[in-house]
């Protein structure tokens, strides 16, 4: 198998250069050639030497992932399915706003967390993504999209597609670090955000490799709602998950964590749990609450909460002080939600039926207050 050279951040392409026995600045040259002008063809980058041209060729290629499907929404939305082998599929999508564009990007085929909530935990974990796949989810969209002779499309990388990116940190590392680099995308650190279920030890990891912004999947209040919607909560709980928020922000590039939170009628969208909440963060995170409208899907068995619990709950938060934003629904003709389409092409194990069957209840004090 040929080397892919979207795998490599550009101090591993400098070293494989190396290897070749190019200096460095024949790196950057390639560097900012695949990524900065996303060309594939060696010969096509011609202030390359051609010494370096024939020394990649056979042996080297900038290799995207093999595209499944392009559904574009009324509101401009782009979703792209990826093939990545076995029979799996991963996601990405693209969102305009006004003044900027976002893209979400996929880190493992699956996931393992199961989320009570999440389409793609209900499918499972089939595996990682390399770096290149990572990498290459941006590559393709960047380049897509761009204009000929135009300027960057993409200025936000969310990583909020499928799969849990700190389950992944190996090669997600040095995707981020392409990501950010000023001869690859260019991207700031406080516009690149890693989304996590809630992995302790890998966010304090996070802070000291690579610090970019931070999103945590919240969704409960308390632990005993929390461990029944996000697994991985029975093992540290949120006091832990919130010390190492405060931890991150010591060397974060934003001065606040984002919270998310799904909104799932009558289970976690209470005034009693906004107010819960408030309890929880208020004085100790700096934070700010993103609410997610559930994007249901059949084997869920859960509801997305009225526009008006939404609001009402928002409203707690605000008028506490903490700044709430609710998430529009983008590209709801296009399915571009978390998991949806990729579920469609396979759910490649039963995992959704033990989780439809696991019972859940919020905690009485919560639920009736
Ligand atoms: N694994 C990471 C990132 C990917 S999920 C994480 O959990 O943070 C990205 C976001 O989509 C998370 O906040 C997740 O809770 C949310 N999400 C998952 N399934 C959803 C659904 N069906 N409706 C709305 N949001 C969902
Ligand atoms: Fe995995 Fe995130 Fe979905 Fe949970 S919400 S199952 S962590 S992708």
């Amino acid at each position: 198998m040929t080397v892919n050279l979207l795998d490599f951040d550009l101090d591993a392409l400098a070293a494989y250069c190396e290897s070749l026995g190019e200096k460095r600045f024949r790196a950057v040259q390639l560097f900012r050639w695949i990524h900065q002008k996303g060309e594939s063809d060696f010969d096509r980058m011609l202030d390359l030497a051609k010494s370096l041209r024939g020394k990649l060729a056979g042996v080297a290629e900038v290799r995207g992932l093999p595209l499944i499907s392009e559904h574009r929404s009324a509101d401009g939305t782009v979703k792209w399915l990826f093939d990545v082998g076995g029979g799996n599929a991963v996601e990405t999508v693209y969102i305009p706003e006004d003044d900027r564009g976002t893209l979400c990007v996929s880190s493992q085929a699956g996931c393992a967390v199961g989320c009570r909530f999440c389409s793609t935990g209900h499918q499972g974990f089939s595996r990682n993504l390399s770096t290149g796949e990572i990498v290459a989810q941006l590559w393709f969209a960047e380049h897509r999209l761009r204009q000929p002779g135009g300027e960057r499309v993409i200025d936000n990388v969310v990583m909020m597609g499928m799969g849990e990116p700190l389950q992944n940190y190996a090669a997600l590392v040095p995707a981020l670090k392409v990501m950010l680099d000023d001869h690859g995308y260019g991207l700031s650190r406080r516009r690149v955000t890693v989304s996590t279920s809630g992995m302790v030890a890998m966010i304090d990891r996070l802070r000291e490799d690579c610090p970019v912004a931070l999103a945590v999947s919240l969704h409960a209040p308390n632990d005993a709602l929390r461990s029944a919607l996000v697994p991985l909560n029975r093992k540290d709980g949120i006091d832990a998950l919130l010390d190492a928020c405060v931890r991150y922000l010591e060397r974060a590039p934003r001065d606040f964590v984002t919270f998310e939170y799904c909104m799932l009628d009558g289970v976690n969208d209470s005034d009693a749990h906004a107010r819960e909440l408030v309890r929880l963060v208020k004085g100790h995170v700096p934070c700010k609450f993103n609410l997610i409208p559930f994007n249901p899907f059949p084997a869920s068995g859960l509801k997305r909460s009225p526009r008006e619990r939404v609001a009402a709950f928002a409203r707690v938060l605000q008028d506490a002080g903490i700044v709430t934003t609710v998430r529009k629904t983008r590209g709801d003709d296009i399915d571009a939600a978390c998991g949806q389409l990729a579920g469609e092409v396979q759910d490649r194990t039963r995992v959704h039926l033990r989780l439809v069957r696991a019972p859940l209840r919020a905690p009485a004090a919560a639920a009736n207050p």
